[in-house]
């Protein structure tokens, strides 16, 4: 997972495609610009992991658009193939909801304060609530038909 994008409990951290320079683009991802240049920096369009359960929390309750959380850990085998799908979820819904991932090993709280029974665990977050979840690896237009599904996502 390349690193174009992090997340901190303020904001996503992107790189600004014109000038290079860091920026935190706030969870609200409205009016967004390049503190140098001010290009329009674009929504997140891969995805990102979680550092804590604070930013976790940061992001849930503010994002402005809703939240795809996977739920996966490092030896978990069908989580490996359900990244590059996620990736490729991200990359094609830019703008429309905003995907990350949590690290159940890194993060166990989370996975406990979920109830994460079996990864992959996907559920997505909207308003600051989950609002659906499904267990299973999946191809990305699975993952898409279950997004669409339970959130209205323009
Ligand atoms: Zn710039």
């Amino acid at each position: 997972m390349s690193k174009n994008i992090e997340l901190d409990d303020r904001g996503f951290i992107t790189t600004c495609p014109s000038c290079g320079q860091r920026n935190r683009l706030p969870f609200s991802g409205r009016d967004a610009r390049c503190g140098r240049c001010k290009t329009a920096l674009p929504p997140p369009s891969e995805p990102i992991e979680v550092p804590s359960e604070a930013v976790f929390d940061a992001l849930v309750k503010n994002a402005g658009l809703p939240v795809v959380v996977d739920f996966w850990a490092p030896w978990c085998g069908p989580c490996r193939m359900v990244a590059p799908e996620l990736a490729k979820v991200a990359a094609s819904n830019a703008g429309r909801f905003v995907v990350v991932k949590v690290n159940t090993d890194a993060l166990p709280e989370l996975g406990e304060r979920f109830r994460i029974r079996s990864i992959p665990t996907m559920a997505i977050f909207e308003g600051g609530k989950e609002a659906a979840r499904t267990a299973g690896a999946m191809p990305a237009a699975q993952i898409e038909s279950f997004v669409n599904g339970a959130v209205k996502v323009s």
